[in-house]
């Protein structure tokens, strides 16, 4: 199996493609393109180099629409070999052209978007199993990797990484740990960040860096840790050793409905703290509930499944059984409303059917300790509905952990076309906000990219400090993923004027 690259939605382009940003770095002239197309395969066709500077970033649909990506690149590079990244990275470092890597492009905050122009280091040609050590439980994998073409490999083996994001089909292996993803079996097998054993990195200039590579180590701070969620802007992911599990011999579902979110949030706390970890505990407020779990609009409904060898599912799933039957007003619901989440878990369809009808449409996830949880939820829904044109907020718990929890929010506004990009911005403002405002973090998942950027300073207040510093030792020209994540960008070139 060979999994491709997957669009965003349809990029309108009768009369050409357009350019969002337009010009801030210096343009690549024909010398430069040419010296970079001899060191691997590449394409500078405009309608080929324009699909692969965009993501699926839900603004930017809008702009696809209208037949504008945010910013074409000059050239798309499609290396086959480290080597050639760090041929390639060496060349652009020395002549300060700007680095955007790619993977699947299924990010949402458009951290793959070439804000600058420059080259475009499309990862995909790069892929596949390189080993697996079964004793073990490791697997080396290469960035360009997707999540089908990584299980179809593990499965006959009788192994999993089970890493499995609503974006399983179009992300890869580089894009999950550029972004520290989280899978939607994230409370048995980890977010990416626990999944990582060691990564082979190119730097900006070209230098080639192994980190990590032992079951735990003491030997200063872990370097892994370093690139994970590093969204491309200090190096170049190449090789990724991941921890793999075997494949569970055992499932079990079960689905619960609370009289409200706040009461069904304290049982999935409880449960944590007993140390259960049913892979899967999705807890849906109401209107969630009603949309696509079976709710009346009152009941908030859990969903919850497990998997792995029978005896520590059995436990897990007794404490589920437990802390839910001892909360008051909490009820047994159909069971197979976890079968229908299974099948219909990964479709995405009504993002692109409502934004062609002119919708503002987007996800916003973020975690908190438990303590936080219940008023995040309430203030965050209630800001988001005060933005004009707002029609729905909601939020489910899809991730969870010892000390708290990932709450996901959905909103859609109905804006007149001319303020769709404004009712987007609010929206974004007024939920960041409240949230940073009542404790929570900025992202627990989807990463900053270029939409959340702007918010980065204060949510990471004076450890961003850290951040800037790492950027500046590692990429002392500024050239990987320029304008991301709130970092400095050199001062020849131009800001973004986003938003
Ligand atoms: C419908 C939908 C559902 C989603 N559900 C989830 C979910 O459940 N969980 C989740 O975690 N995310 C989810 N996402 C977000 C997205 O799929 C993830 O962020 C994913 O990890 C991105 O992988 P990618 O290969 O598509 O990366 P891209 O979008 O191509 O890139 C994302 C960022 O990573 C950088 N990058 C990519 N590859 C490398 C590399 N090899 N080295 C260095 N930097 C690199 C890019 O420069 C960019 O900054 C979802 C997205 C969509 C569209």
């Amino acid at each position: 199996m060979t999994t491709e690259i997957t669009p965003p939605i349809e990029l309108i382009s009768n009369e050409g493609v357009g350019d969002h940003f337009g010009h801030r770095a210096p343009v690549l002239d024909a010398e430069h393109i040419e010296r970079i197309a001899s060191m691997c395969p590449s394409e500078t066709r405009v309608d080929h180099v324009a699909e692969a500077s965009r993501d699926w970033w839900p603004l930017t649909m809008h702009w696809a629409l209208q037949g504008r990506v945010p910013k074409i690149a000059a050239i798309v590079c499609r290396p086959t070999s480290v080597e050639q990244i760090s041929l390639l990275l060496s060349y652009c470092n020395s002549h300060a052209i700007p680095v955007t890597a790619a993977g699947g492009r299924s990010g949402v905050c458009g951290a793959s978007i070439p804000l600058h122009g420059g080259v475009i280091l499309d990862t995909t040609s790069l892929r596949g199993v390189v080993s697996v050590d079964d004793r073990s439980l490791i697997v080396e994998v290469l960035p360009g990797t997707f999540g089908p073409d990584l299980e179809e490999h593990l499965r006959p083996l009788g192994l999993t990484v089970g890493h499995f994001p609503q974006s399983f089909d179009i992300a890869t292996v580089g894009g999950w740990v550029a972004c520290r993803g989280a899978g939607q079996y994230s409370t048995r097998y980890g977010k990416i960040e626990d999944m990582v054993i060691g990564l082979e990195v190119v730097l900006a200039d070209g230098t080639v860096v192994r980190t990590g590579g032992a079951p735990r180590a003491a030997a200063g701070p872990d370097l892994n840790q370093i690139f994970i969620g590093s969204e491309g802007t200090l190096g170049v992911v190449t090789r990724v050793w991941l921890r793999c599990h075997p494949v569970a011999t055992s499932e079990r579902r079960a689905a619960f409905g609370f009289a409200s979110f706040e009461s069904g949030l304290d049982a999935c706390r409880r449960i944590l703290r007993r140390g259960g970890t049913p892979a899967v505990l999705r807890l849906y407020d109401a209107p969630e509930s009603k949309r696509g779990q079976g709710g009346d609009g009152e009941v908030c409904v859990l969903l919850v499944l497990d998997e792995g060898d029978p005896a520590s599912v059995d436990a897990s799933m007794h404490i589920v059984d437990e802390e839910c039957m001892s909360t008051p007003g909490c009820a047994p619901r159909d069971v197979e409303l976890v079968e229908k989440w299974m099948h219909h878990r990964n479709d995405t369809s009504a993002l692109q059917a409502l934004t062609r009808k002119g919708f503002v449409v987007d996800t916003m996830e973020i975690a908190a300790p438990w303590g936080r949880l219940a008023e995040i939820f309430d203030a965050t829904r209630a800001a988001m509905l005060a933005v004009p044109h707002a029609r729905t907020a909601t939020c489910h718990l899809s991730h969870s952990y010892l000390d708290g929890a990932c709450l996901y929010f959905t909103f859609a506004a109905n804006p007149p076309a001319e303020e769709v990009e404004s009712t987007y911005t609010a929206l974004w403002d007024a939920g960041t906000r409240a949230v940073l405002a009542h404790g929570g973090n900025l992202s627990h998942h989807h990463g900053v990219g270029l939409n959340r950027a702007r918010f980065v300073r204060e949510a990471l207040g004076s450890g961003f400090t850290v951040l800037r510093a790492m950027k500046t030792a590692l990429d002392p020209n500024g050239i990987l993923n320029p304008g991301k994540m709130g970092l400095p960008i050199p001062s020849t070139w131009e800001n973004a004027n986003w938003p």
